[in-house]
């Protein structure tokens, strides 16, 4: 997005806000379906974590996309912005019989993660339609926090463990229609992605009814300038043919389907902060913006690097800060960072705020979680309001002494 057009919203709907770009968001769809383009049955579920702004996800239904969910408060989510029951999937971790039980009631294909929860699930309901979470061990990233494929990891099915899982579908007759896996975040090198596609089709094999395959996500995208990202055009051209031959020996055509969220609105967002003030110790420069780790959690959380701009002074000359927040403890959001020359009132726009940044934002320190804008059609469209003391306390119950 032109920086013109961030400070204009910044100006008119305050700061910090978050603001996402609808044509990039277009623009990545349109590039993951182009790179599997040869793939007869394709199916794109946006994973609604990432961002669930309901309007996000009216626009991503718009485009074509169907969406993957968590919670079956995702679900709910999804259903009301429009998804049909059939476009969503449902691939909770740790969640009880009782919750996958009512997803499943309202028509959702639900997607089981555990031996124990898929027999409890089977043999109370061999009808429904079942997919089952693979974890091929297969590393992705370096980082175990997003890395969830490992051997210590709490997701999926073992790969280890598919004579007890062919056993248990058939004692209870189940009817197993998917195989799944999800490796987790930042796929730096497609061939590890392409092994991992390997062993999940040898699991396809042993299941007769399959209507599709889905190899989740895990996508990377640049955080910075000269950052590696996952190169798709490349994966759908190797899987695609990949995919293809699979399905010709078993001999049906199913669906290859995928469930990016980084991917699809990462890019998208832009989160906009105002610097309060510049602070000089004896070591180090803080540009001091108006928020902190309740907004935006991800440099904390796990170290990710969001590239800062300031916008107020593009030609100004780089020097080195570091940014940091109001919270009133360490909520560093860039150390030693070279960004064009801060003064008070300058806006620093942090960039890929799209996925996984409102989304955790919390109401630590009592601070009001921000504003959301989505830029459609060239114009600023404000989707969420910035909170006011009375969500502070919409849920509190004030007793009396
Ligand atoms: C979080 C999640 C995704 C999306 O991962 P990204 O790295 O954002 O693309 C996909 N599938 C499942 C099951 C997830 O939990």
């Amino acid at each position: 997005m032109e920086q013109s057009t961030l400070i204009k919203i910044a100006k008119e709907y305050g700061s910090p806000v978050y603001v996402y770009d609808a044509h990039k968001i277009e623009d990545q769809y349109k590039r993951l379906t182009q790179a599997f383009s040869k793939v007869k049955n394709l199916k794109i579920h946006y994973a609604a974590k990432a961002l669930t702004n309901i309007s996000v996800l009216k626009f991503v239904s718009k485009l074509g996309a169907a969406l993957d969910t968590v919670s079956i408060q995702e679900v709910q989510l999804g259903l009301k912005a429009g998804f049909a029951a059939e476009r969503i999937i449902y691939t909770p971790n740790g969640v009880s019989l009782k919750e996958i039980e009512a997803v499943a009631a309202l028509g959702v294909q639900i997607n089981i993660d555990s031996l124990d929860l898929l027999e409890q699930f089977g043999s109370k309901h061999p009808k429904t339609p079942v997919c089952i979470r693979i974890n091929p061990h297969v590393m992705a990233g370096g980082n175990t926090n997003i890395s969830v494929g490992h051997i210590d990891s709490k997701f999926g099915i073992s790969i280890h463990q598919i004579p007890l899982l062919l056993r248990i579908v058939e004692n209870t007759r189940m009817n197993i229609n998917g195989i799944h896996m999800h490796t987790g975040s930042d796929i730096l090198d497609i061939d590890v992605f392409l092994y991992a596609s390997e062993i999940l089709f040898e699991v396809a094999k042993k299941f007769k009814k399959l209507s599709f395959i889905d190899f989740g996500s895990g996508f990377k995208v640049p955080y910075k300038p000269n950052d590696v990202e996952t190169n798709i055009e490349e994966l759908g051209e190797k899987l695609t043919d990949r995919f293809n031959t699979f399905c010709k020996n078993y001999g049906k055509e199913i669906t290859l389907a995928f469930e990016p969220g980084k991917f699809i609105v990462s890019q998208s967002g832009y989160f906009l902060t105002k610097v309060n003030a510049i602070k000089q110790t004896t070591s180090t420069v803080f540009a001091q913006v108006d928020s902190g780790f309740n907004h935006l959690i991800r440099p904390m959380l796990y170290g990710a690097q969001h590239h800062i701009e300031n916008i107020s002074n593009p030609e100004g000359k780089a020097r080195f800060y570091s940014v940091v927040g109001y919270i009133c403890e360490t909520d560093t959001f860039a150390n030693n960072r070279r960004i064009n020359e801060i003064t008070e009132g300058d806006i620093l726009a942090f960039h890929n705020a799209g996925a996984y940044c409102f989304m955790m934002s919390s109401n630590y320190n009592s601070r009001y979680r921000p504003a959301e804008v989505l830029w459609y059609n060239e114009q600023a469209h404000l989707i969420r309001k910035r909170e006011t003391l009375e969500d502070l306390i919409a849920n509190q119950i004030e007793m009396e002494f």
